[in-house]
């Protein structure tokens, strides 16, 4: 059966999260999740998104949401605010397979050059786990907090769509780990319309794309 995970997108409508130097948390949390899914669609894993466009996501959805979902694994996809420098990923208190994951997407984020703060883990006054994504969702779970927003030098890893796109994909790829998936690098393919014909063009397409090949035309 085909893996599950659950991607939370932090944030969303009148929420935007952190803001800061121009941009807004939750349109990067969208942009790196939206990365994130597909490729671990490539890979056939079954994704639910909270969200997949600007709207409102109240964190009990999110929960209510991934528990009916029933996946291997859920990531909750933020960015931080408040002055540091660096990624940070909660886990349960308890670590356990959570950590395990959260350990395989930092190892990731760090290849990709962003700074560590390490994983982290709080309670509340109970002893439980202080974030609900985490106390209340049923399977393993990691918040990903991608970068410090409110710090220039920080901002500077994820400040455009190429870059968040990659953000996305090592989060993929640290899930991927932790499912057992081999990380499959993307086959490109360009095709060449010059003497071909419109149908022949369009078979040639049709089988790189079968073959996994991410095609452009030209
Ligand atoms: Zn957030």
């Amino acid at each position: 059966m085909a893996k599950k995970i659950f991607i939370g997108v932090g944030h969303g409508g009148i929420d935007s999260g952190a803001v800061a130097n121009g941009f807004k948390e939750k349109d990067l949390n969208l942009a790196v999740a939206l990365s994130c899914r597909d490729e671990l669609l490539r890979h056939g894993v079954s994704v639910l998104l909270s969200r997949s466009k600007d709207e409102a996501d109240p964190l009990t959805e999110e929960i209510k949401e991934c528990n009916a979902f029933g996946p291997d694994y859920a990531v909750d996809i933020h960015n931080n605010a408040g002055g540091g420098d660096g990624v940070e990923i909660y886990h349960h208190f308890g670590g356990g397979k959570g950590k395990t994951l959260s350990q395989n997407i930092i190892n990731e984020i760090v290849a990709i050059g962003q700074n560590s703060r390490g994983l982290k883990t709080k309670k509340n006054s109970l002893g439980r786990d202080y974030f609900g994504f985490i106390r209340s969702t049923v399977c393993p779970a990691a918040i990903i907090e991608c970068a410090f927003i409110d710090n220039k030098k920080d901002l500077t890893i994820i400040d455009t769509l190429k870059e968040q796109q990659k953000m996305g994909i090592a989060i993929a790829k640290g899930i991927l780990k932790t499912l057992g998936i081999a990380y499959k690098a993307e086959k490109t393919y360009t095709l060449s319309l010059t003497g071909l014909t419109k149908s022949a063009a369009d078979n040639l397409k049709t089988d790189f794309t079968k073959k996994g090949y991410a095609v452009t035309v030209k």
